[in-house]
């Protein structure tokens, strides 16, 4: 007997309809010869719905109290696919995240799990139950209060379980067949992958595509957990993420897909004294802050004596960063010597993937050149072995994708299709 863990993301629950048609999907699972575990979002949008009401009733939620509001948009659905599974035949629990296991951290809004102890789970499983469990969301044993993952953490829910319990495959059921060359809303011409390295998984989910949440495929690859996506609305079995070799006839692409994330601001720091530890201190200023930085780029120090010589430092954040960050520079003007700050909210970052890069060359140019056909303006640029990434503006950040989805070749015959969902 197979134990699969199965995730249904919040498209997939979005009402009574759907939420009936997944218990029918898990039956027919178990009824195969299965034991199964079932990991679910929030109900279509709810998350965000959640999160508009805790701002209209505060321009500052304390994280404690929205992270207990966020949790219950998993447990109405978990309930309710409970429901659901019963009322058609077979017998089924719902668990909260702390009833199944889901040990974290303390951090609210973004929590990491420490432990995972399924307990609850084993035994309805050993009683012939369909165990199902409330995405996103764990438990902090010291602080004693609930803590939730992060935006799309409920895939990381489902690598997690599938990892402890040992489970023999974990399926993620989205909107769309599976992986694609890119998001299928934005470019309707993608092709969907029927496999992908984790690797460049782990870049693509990095640089934006939020079809799997970033830790879940960190988890998996840390985990060896055999983890594929799959959509609700198909039979299409989907894209197999390979965390070991891939198998035979199978060829690493040289680009996998590409990505864009309208999610980050720029800083220019303009006029900083180009001498030793002046970067040290501007970046420990805005660590301090508490911000993640993505790209940096400083440009060459103009001025004629060592010590008039000035440069400027841009770097990416994300959006929700910047105020605190712009605060934290400002106040520190004085010791940094800046002479002042840029802060641009309307950039886009567009990421071109593959593990073929490592060993292919022209990658970048067939990048460059596209962007150049398109008369697209580029106003940082980053790599890694397996990415390469530009900054363009907000409102050129689409056409750059396309351009560059077909530069590469990746553009299919067929229109992807998107199931459901509304892509918020
Ligand atoms: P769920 O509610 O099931 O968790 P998400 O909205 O989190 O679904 O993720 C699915 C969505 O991810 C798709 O509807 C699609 O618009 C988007 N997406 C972005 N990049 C990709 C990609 N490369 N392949 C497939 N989907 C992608
Ligand atoms: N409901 C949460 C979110 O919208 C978690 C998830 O869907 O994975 O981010
Ligand atoms: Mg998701």
């Amino acid at each position: 007997m197979a134990l699969i863990v199965q995730k249904y993301g919040g498209s997939s629950v979005g009402d009574a309809a759907k939420i009936k048609h997944v218990a029918n999907r898990v039956i027919e699972t178990q009824r195969a010869g299965n034991q199964v575990v079932v990991v679910v979002s929030a109900m279509g949008d709810t998350t965000d719905e959640l999160l508009d009401l805790a701002n209209q009733v505060t321009e500052n939620p304390a994280p404690r109290e929205l992270d207990m509001l966020l949790t219950s948009g998993e447990r109405i659905s978990m309930a309710l696919l409970a429901l659901a599974i019963n009322a058609a035949g077979a017998s089924s629990r719902s668990f909260t995240g702390s009833q199944a296991g889901i040990i974290t951290d303390e951090v609210h809004g973004n929590a990491r799990i420490a432990e995972v102890t399924p307990d609850r789970i084993q035994e309805a499983l050993n009683a012939g139950d369909i165990a199902i469990v409330a995405g996103f969301q764990g438990f902090n044993r010291e602080t004693r209060d609930i803590t939730t993952l992060g935006r799309g953490g409920s895939d990381t829910t489902a690598v997690a379980l599938a990892a402890a319990l040992k489970a023999d495959v974990c399926e993620i059921y989205s909107d769309v067949d599976g992986v694609y060359t890119a998001d299928p809303r934005q470019i309707p011409s993608a092709k969907k992958l029927d496999y992908i390295d984790v690797e460049s998984m782990l870049e693509l989910a990095a640089a934006g595509a939020k079809i799997l949440h970033i830790r879940a495929v960190e988890f998996a690859r840390r985990h060896n957990v055999d983890l594929r996506v799959r959509s609700t609305f198909s039979t299409d079995p989907g894209t197999k993420v390979y965390s070991g070799k891939l198998g035979e006839n199978m060829e690493e692409s040289v680009v996998s897909g590409v990505a864009t994330d309208k999610s980050q601001s720029k800083i220019t720091v303009i006029g900083i004294p180009d001498l030793p530890g002046k970067a040290a201190a501007l970046f420990t200023t805005v660590a301090d802050a508490g911000a993640n930085i993505d790209m940096i780029v400083q440009n060459t120090p103009t001025g004629v004596d060592i010590e008039d010589k000035v440069s400027d430092i841009s770097f990416t954040l994300p959006k929700g960063d910047c105020a605190k960050v712009e605060a934290a520079l400002a106040a520190a003007q004085a010791s940094l010597g800046y002479r002042e700050l840029e802060v641009d909210h309307e950039i886009g970052k567009l990421s071109v993937v593959g593990a073929g890069m490592r060993t292919h060359s022209g990658v970048s140019a067939t990048l460059f050149n596209a962007l150049a056909k398109a008369g697209i303006n580029i106003e940082m640029i980053s790599t890694s072995e397996i990415r390469i990434s530009v900054v363009t503006s907000l409102g050129e950040v689409d056409d750059a994708a396309r351009a560059v989805h077909t530069a590469f070749g990746l553009d299919g015959d067929v229109e992807a299709i998107v199931y459901a969902g509304t892509g918020r």
